[in-house]
């Protein structure tokens, strides 16, 4: 078991501290003591922390070795908005398994009302994966973009794009992720409860991403986002 790991909320120089609800978990939850020592992701590496003092809305360290943090490969997911409740349970787990990026768009069959609610609970999703990129002891959470149109995120700059589509029925992601060179990084895009649009399927495929297939069944949103995301991290992942 690897010592906990926390993504700082202010660092300088040889100090850090987590603030408000950050600090209050640790204070209230898992009693944090001075001299304690965690592991603190400060944006820039990972280093040895020792609590110096404790307070509920302010747990202040001293910085010490840097420990050596696992390298995760760049994976982007362009995710089409679906309902709330299973959207942040993608973004936690996907989080866990080493996503780099999410961009989340708006896409034809994105229903309206969760199109608009999306542009302020883009707020929460961040939260979600800050508490899991700590929880699977990643040295930095994904970035979650503020949500788009589709149109402009086909053009994404990652060298390999791929596009999931239940209606694919040639070629495996597995198989596209092997046969390619990954690395400028690869985006991944899945598509909302009711699917992509023909016509947006149309409009990836003009822009050079590869249609893929997950497998023979129809998975929904989140655990299509979730597998996405599993294969691509077990392809390309080295230590
Ligand atoms: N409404 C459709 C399913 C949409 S699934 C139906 O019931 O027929 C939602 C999204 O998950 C899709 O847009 C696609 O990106 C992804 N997806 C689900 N199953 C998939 C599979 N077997 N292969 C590739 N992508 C899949």
């Amino acid at each position: 078991m690897t010592r906990r790991r926390w993504i700082a909320d202010e660092v300088s120089g040889d100090r850090a501290a987590l603030v408000g609800a950050h600090a209050d978990h640790l204070v209230r939850v898992l009693r944090a003591r001075i001299g304690e020592s965690f592991d603190i992701a400060t944006g820039q590496a990972l280093r040895r922390g020792r609590i110096t003092s404790v307070n509920e809305d302010r747990v202040e360290f001293d910085l010490g070795e840097v420990i050596s943090a696992a390298p995760l490969a760049k994976i982007t997911l362009v995710l089409a908005i679906f309902k709330f409740d299973r959207l942040e349970w993608a973004i936690e787990k996907c989080t866990e398994l080493g996503v780099s990026r999410i961009v989340p768009v708006i896409s034809r069959r994105t229903d309206a009302h969760l199109a608009a609610a999306s542009m302020k609970r883009v707020e929460r999703w961040r939260p979600i994966a800050r508490q899991a990129a700590e929880q699977s002891r990643r040295a930095a959470p994904p970035e979650i973009a503020a949500p788009i149109k589709l149109s402009d995120a086909l053009n994404l700059p990652e060298a390999l794009r791929v596009v999931l589509a239940e209606s694919e029925e040639q070629t495996l992601l597995r198989d596209v992720l092997q046969a390619h060179a990954t690395a400028g990084g690869i985006a991944l895009a899945v598509g909302p409860e009711g699917g992509w649009a023909e016509d947006e399927l149309q409009l990836f495929q003009q822009a050079g991403w590869i249609s893929a297939s997950l497998g023979n069944t129809i998975l929904r949103a989140e655990t299509a986002a979730i597998a996405a995301i599993a294969v691509a991290a077990s392809t390309l992942f080295s230590f």
